[in-house]
């Protein structure tokens, strides 16, 4: 059986849907690399919404200064980075992971007490506590 992805346009047997039950024809209409690829990219454009809401205009690690985007996570300032995943596990019966993290934050329409540090400083930061 073939079926054309509206996504790619392309027309791909069966195997390459996703089976959804609750859909009449039983399949997602998107192939799996389409969602896939539509998953990633919606990860990817809420990370970069909150890193720039935080990072006053320009993206890059306010401590170093940083700027590759890739290496930039977000920073709880208070250190209360496991109290927030504990909350959103409880809200979400699942472990948090980092794309839950910026989806929250955007969801609660960016909350204060973060900030955007490069990997380094964030983990010298972690150290710093101890
Ligand atoms: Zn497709
Ligand atoms: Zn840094």
């Amino acid at each position: 059986m073939l079926r054309i992805c509206p996504s790619c346009k392309k027309m791909l047997d069966i195997t390459n849907f996703y089976k959804v039950k609750y859909y009449k024809s039983g399949f997602s209409s998107w192939c799996i690399e389409c969602t896939k690829l539509y998953g990633i990219k919606k990860r990817e454009e809420r990370r970069l919404k909150v890193l720039h809401h935080y990072s006053n205009g320009e993206i890059k690690c306010k401590l170093c200064g940083y700027s590759n985007v890739r290496a930039l996570v977000i920073d709880h300032i208070n250190n209360d980075g496991a109290i927030h995943k504990r909350a959103l596990k409880k809200k979400l019966r699942y472990e948090a992971g980092s794309s839950d993290i910026y989806k929250d934050l955007i969801d609660r329409n960016m909350p204060i007490g973060f900030q955007v540090l490069c990997c380094n400083c964030n983990t010298i930061k972690q150290f710093g506590r101890n």
